[in-house]
């Protein structure tokens, strides 16, 4: 199933070029009281919702996708966690260009370690990205995201799979310069997630997909996640050995070669074979 969050945090199944509007299945996420467990309320009672869905599906009303605003498929992360260098051909491209490396040397992922975005620079497509620091250079990164289905801690890679829920495209907008990433990565609208949640059953592979991004009509980033360093297991796994993950977690698994700098008045365009395309306005802050 697709699963999109739009408009005023409707819930909606995608069909084709459609919107059905099953948000009464909001209704199997159990009522908290403060404070609220870790996770996505959503993502952790996900089956229960998808039975709702489901059983709401053929009397949903419907609504064309191009006239809703897309927001994030995931509401509350309790982390959005960023893969540094996890191509081989941006690693290559990053420590050939000095506008990306700014001076630092360029290590490899596993010296890096896995970083962290703010959960608050997390938007959907239809919200759009605004620019800070426009002096600077700001970037597109492509990246396929996986979403986290349940609560975890050092798991075993043979069990990864198990933790999955699904996968949206996601943008790891990013700041060039010499602050942390954390720093670069993290301002309002620098995280984009959408245009919907894929379940994990539709993907047979995330480890084989195409991965491709256009600038307005300009073809940018053009790979596949076959070419990931730490492949989608790998980085649970791996991320896990680090931080508690939690349902509705965000891993951001790296960008492919041809990164490259945004403005004002741009569209991004990011598609990934099996997951969906999605069209990202740019503006000023
Ligand atoms: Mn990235």
């Amino acid at each position: 199933m697709r699963l999109c969050r739009y408009d005023d945090d409707r819930l909606g199944l995608v069909k084709g070029d459609q919107v059905l509007d099953v948000s009464a299945a909001i209704e199997a996420i159990p009522a908290t009281r403060w404070p609220a467990p870790q996770g996505d309320a959503l993502i952790a009672h996900l089956d229960a919702v998808l039975a709702e869905v489901a059983r709401l599906e053929g009397s949903a009303k419907a609504v064309p996708i191009a006239d809703v605003t897309l927001k994030s498929p995931v509401a509350n992360p309790t982390k959005v966690i960023g893969a540094p260098v996890n191509y081989a051909k941006h690693q290559a491209e990053a420590e050939a260009d000095p506008n990306i490396a700014t001076g630092k040397k360029i290590l490899g992922i596993a010296e890096y370690g896995p970083f962290l975005k703010a959960n608050s620079s997390l938007v959907g497509p239809g919200q759009g990205v605004a620019l800070r620091f426009t002096d600077r250079r700001n970037d597109h990164e492509g990246e396929l995201g996986v979403v986290i289905s349940k609560t975890g801690v050092d798991i075993p890679l043979d069990a990864a799979g198990d933790y999955i829920a699904g996968y949206a495209l996601a943008l790891d907008m990013t700041v060039r310069g010499n602050e942390d990433r954390s720093v670069r990565k993290s301002l309002d609208s620098y995280s984009v997630l959408g245009p919907w949640l894929v379940t994990k059953d539709e993907v047979p592979d995330p480890n084989a997909l195409d991965l491709k991004l256009w600038v307005d009509d300009e073809l940018r980033q053009d790979s596949n996640t076959s070419f990931l360093i730490y492949n989608v297991e790998k980085l649970i796994s791996w991320c896990s050995s680090f931080y508690t993950l939690h349902p509705g977690d965000i891993i951001m698994t790296g960008t492919p070669e041809g990164v490259g700098p945004v403005k004002a008045g741009n569209v991004i365009t990011l598609e990934i074979e099996s997951v969906g395309r999605m069209d990202v306005a740019v503006r000023n802050a």
